[in-house]
């Protein structure tokens, strides 16, 4: 058998973590038996349905680089191909044209709402034989069967039995003669060939409908398997008020996409005990069968660990570089071709959990304006360094060969000239240059500044020394 996936998001938000995780596993599937992943979007919904969400879609998808084999397709562009499938199914007393009233239909589910029923249709027009009235509203509805039950083996939950008799009879085509939901996926999943429905666990309740419409087209029944949802920590919905949800606000605030496919990957599908993935590895491994039943819980500690193991495991490549520049431009960081960035990037990303921190934590490379923090300069300077710092200043301008090795060695003997503590001597070096008590190794940083750089840095920090105790 071709294997054959979908994604099928609505255009009506922007691509949701819980989503992308569905497209991975759908297109991992597919990716594992060579088979091919479509993208299509419903935007059948022309009230909430957005161009701007097809963007998002499309972004989303490629920056991840889960590539679809077929599409996009738009809904939209097919209305006719539903409208004939609606016709046959009239034609073959499958459906029926619906010309109860709003109201009436208001009335109804009210009473039973009264009487404590489950709000249902209830038939009046559906066996009014070929009922066809002129210059009335009608929705079409599909003629649900009444006895037996409709049962189907999902792949990651086991098997699924619902009754007939709990079914409604469908609306498969509103009033203002738009399709909807349950009747397009079914038409576009069988005219597209697709094999395995992988998809949210919200659409379990719409697959025994989906499959009597397929079973009244003759056709064939594909595969289904419902992905569980991704909640909150405290157990509630994933919801924007608690974490982003669009999953390019990640890529804003300097996650990887290295980090959020293994993130995505894991929360909810395990492999032994392995947690890092290879994507090339997931491709030969992935299987339903590893996909959890239950809800998954988002954990941004857990993402930023992803993340950082990523930004720290990565090549340092033009890529990389790359992206950095973007953070750096972002941030308002004039980006400096004196400066090696990625000595830079080697020395601060294993203190970084994202892209932007990086690009924030590294600026001090790259901007000569130090602010230097008054209350540092309480905190750490004496009015006897003000010799001191002279002095090493001095050494430092008269050393020939501007290494790391050849500043420490400089700096410990002025530690011992002047019986001081190197730590001290460090520390200074670090205000003045980074503006900041904590940083790497500070005569690595003095070494990727350079020489001209760190003079001038540790020149203003003299004459802040001196204002301070004359
Ligand atoms: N459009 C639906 C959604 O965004 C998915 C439909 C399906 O996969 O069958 O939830």
């Amino acid at each position: 058998m071709n294997i054959k996936t979908r994604f099928a998001p609505s255009s009506t938000g922007c691509l949701h973590i819980g989503s992308v995780r569905t497209a991975l596993y759908s297109w991992l599937f597919a990716q594992h038996y060579n088979g091919s992943f479509i993208l299509r979007i419903e935007d059948t919904d022309i009230k909430r349905s957005n161009n701007q969400y097809i963007d998002n879609i499309i972004k989303t998808l490629k920056w991840l680089g889960i590539f679809w084999d077929e599409g996009p397709y738009l809904q939209s562009d097919r209305l006719t191909i539903y409208k004939n499938k609606i016709n046959e199914l009239l034609d073959s007393g499958h459906a029926y044209r619906c010309y109860c009233s709003i109201d009436r239909l208001k009335k109804l589910r009210l009473k039973q709402i009264l009487h404590g029923y489950k709000p249902n249709y209830d038939r009046k027009c559906r066996d009014k034989k070929r009922l066809i009235l002129n210059n009335q509203d009608y929705v079409v509805r599909f003629k649900n069967p009444v006895t037996d039950q409709v049962i189907f083996h999902d792949q990651i939950r086991g098997k699924i039995i619902f009754n007939n008799s709990e079914l409604d009879d469908l609306v498969i085509q509103r009033r203002n003669g738009m399709p909807t939901y349950n009747f397009c996926v079914v038409i576009d999943d069988l005219d597209m060939n697709i094999t395995h429905v992988i998809r949210g666990e919200d659409h379990i309740n719409n697959t025994p409908r989906q499959i009597n419409i397929l079973k009244a087209l003759n056709a064939y029944i594909p595969n289904y398997a419902h992905v569980s949802m991704v909640i909150n920590p405290d157990k509630s919905n994933f919801s924007k008020r608690k974490n982003a949800c669009d999953v390019l606000e990640y890529k804003e605030k300097g996650f990887l996409k290295e980090a959020i496919l293994n993130y995505l990957l894991r929360l909810g599908w395990s492999y032994q005990n392995q947690e890092i993935f290879d994507i090339n590895e997931i491709k030969k491994i992935f299987s339903i069968r590893n996909i959890s039943k239950s809800p998954s819980e988002f954990n941004l500690k857990k993402l930023l660990w992803f993340n950082s193991y990523y930004l720290n495991k990565l090549p340092i490549d033009c890529m990389f570089i790359n992206q950095l520049k973007k953070y750096l431009i972002k941030l308002n960081i004039q980006y400096n071709q004196d400066i090696n960035i990625i000595k830079v990037i080697e020395l601060m990303r294993s203190r970084c959990s994202t892209l932007q921190e990086l690009a924030v934590k590294s600026r001090f490379f790259f901007d000569d304006i130090i602010n230097i923090d008054a209350k540092l300069m309480k905190k750490y300077f004496f009015k006897q360094y003000n010799v001191i710092l002279q002095f090493i200043y001095d050494t430092l301008y008269s050393l020939k060969f501007w290494n790391a090795e050849s500043i420490i060695y400089s700096l410990k003997s002025i530690a011992m000239e002047f019986s001081i503590l190197l730590k001290n001597i460090f520390m200074s070096l670090r205000i003045a240059i980074t503006g900041s008590d904590q940083s790497p190794n500070i005569s690595v940083i003095m070494e990727i500044l350079g020489k001209e750089r760190t003079l001038c840095r540790m020149k203003k920090l003299l004459k802040i020394a001196k204002d301070m105790f004359d």
